[in-house]
């Protein structure tokens, strides 16, 4: 499995930075927020490292993976009446950690269009 041992979310993965992990398996790991936006806030990462998902197109079992982990986690957290999932990519889509990962926020009323 490809991973970068200089990526913050990798080590997250690794368990080198202690994180408040909520679910995990064999291809993702989610954990809390270290800021978070909502009163849920869950990050959803692939084992494996991918800058962001336009580096993992094609990898289905992590892309449905992600996709999983975090319905099983809104269902956790009785997210019963809604929630939002986020990819930012890029530098314009407000990447800031260059691992990809997909954010589960919930809670509160979200705002549409995103700021
Ligand atoms: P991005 O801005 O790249 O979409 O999201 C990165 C997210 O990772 C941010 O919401 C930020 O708060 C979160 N984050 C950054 N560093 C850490 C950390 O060390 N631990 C945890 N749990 N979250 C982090
Ligand atoms: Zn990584």
């Amino acid at each position: 499995m490809h991973q970068d041992p200089e990526c913050l979310f990798c080590k997250i993965v690794n368990k080198e930075i202690p994180s408040e992990v909520v679910f995990e398996d064999d291809k993702v790991v989610a954990f809390k927020d270290i800021d978070p936006q909502a009163p849920v806030h869950i990050v959803i990462v692939p084992k494996e490292h991918f800058n962001n998902i336009i580096e993992a197109q094609d990898n289905n079992d992590y892309l449905n993976g992600l996709l999983n982990a975090a319905v099983k986690v809104a269902k956790d957290q009785n997210l019963d009446d809604g929630f939002r999932l986020v990819i930012n990519t890029g530098k314009e889509g407000g990447q800031t950690v260059e691992h990809l990962h997909l954010h589960l926020l919930g809670g509160r009323n979200m705002q549409w269009p995103p700021g």
